[in-house]
């Protein structure tokens, strides 16, 4: 890959990067639709697939993220990519069965609340495969999805201050009709509780409205949290792991929300860990 991308390189020839885990969906496509944009029709997209393990806590579905490969080497081809990079767990993390692939890249602020702290390890793995794949794919532009707000926000603090030589832009999330935003883990929901996930959405669009009606004065974080915490709780399979309303830069938490915070929320519906987020902002 690495010398593939120093050959585009050499040729003057502009790189997109779209990572991902693979069991595309439209949200995927959307962001190699950004990325081609981007780069021109000269320009090459890649599209990295690959279910990072270091991302993945103890206990998490590591071993059950849905694949298809076979389904997601057409679509990529039928979305104009020129590149898909599979690359093996032997060849990312060297050494790593026997514990001697010792080196990860942490992101020490915008890593520590919210997916942070439900999932403690889990934006180490994300910061350092981001590093490797910018390393390896040697991109100018590298796109991501804004349905991982957190993520997004994580990977351009590491982008700035690790000089990394590319731009991150980050794309808005697709959503299926009821609102759900398509990710590959909706897979894993039963009919009764694909149903019931539209709620991550209907609790962020209740909050914005409440935020709205608000004015100028805001509302207490607490009172916003309780009315999004009842509307979870009106559908039997989901329960709210946490929801949080910050500052869309810096992710601290909001202890008054006005127009421009931004909410984002976990939800498990079933045994299925979903999340979402919201600009408090009129769309
Ligand atoms: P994943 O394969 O879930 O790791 O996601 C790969 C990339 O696709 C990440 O940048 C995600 O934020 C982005 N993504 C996932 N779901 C969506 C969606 N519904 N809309 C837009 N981007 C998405």
């Amino acid at each position: 890959m690495q010398r593939q991308a120093r050959q585009w390189r050499r040729d003057g020839v502009a790189v997109g990067l779209v990572p991902t885990m693979g069991y595309l969906h439209a949200g995927h496509l959307s962001l190699v639709a950004r990325a081609r944009r981007s780069v021109g029709a000269r320009g090459k997209v890649v599209v990295s697939l690959y279910v990072n393990p270091t991302q993945f806590g103890p206990g998490e579905d590591l071993s059950r993220y849905p694949r298809d490969l076979s389904r997601d080497r057409t679509l990529c081809r039928e979305a104009g990519v020129d590149a898909l990079f599979l690359p093996t767990d032997a060849a990312m993390y060297p050494g790593r069965e026997q514990g001697d692939y010792s080196t990860f890249v942490v992101e020490e602020a915008l890593s520590q609340g919210m997916e942070g702290a439900s999932r403690p390890t889990h934006f180490r793995g994300v910061t350092t495969i981001v590093a490797k794949l910018f390393n390896l794919v040697l991109p100018e532009v590298a796109v991501f999805g804004a349905k991982d707000f957190q993520q997004a926000a994580v990977i351009r603090r590491m982008t700035r201050d690790l000089n990394f030589p590319l731009r991150v832009i980050v794309a808005p999330t697709i959503r299926e009709p009821d609102g759900l935003a398509l990710s590959s883990r909706n897979a894993y929901l039963s009919p009764e509780e694909r149903a019931q996930a539209g709620v991550l959405r209907e609790a962020c669009l209740l909050a914005r409205q409440a935020v709205k009606e608000a004015g100028d004065a805001g509302l207490p974080a607490a009172q916003l949290k309780r009315r999004v915490s009842a509307c979870i709780g009106r559908k039997p399979a989901a329960h709210l792991d946490y929801v949080e309303f910050f500052d869309p830069e810096t992710l601290r938490p909001r202890r008054r929300v006005e127009r421009g915070s931004h909410m984002a929320l976990a939800v498990r519906v079933g045994s299925t860990r979903l999340i979402d987020n919201a600009s408090m902002n009129e769309d």
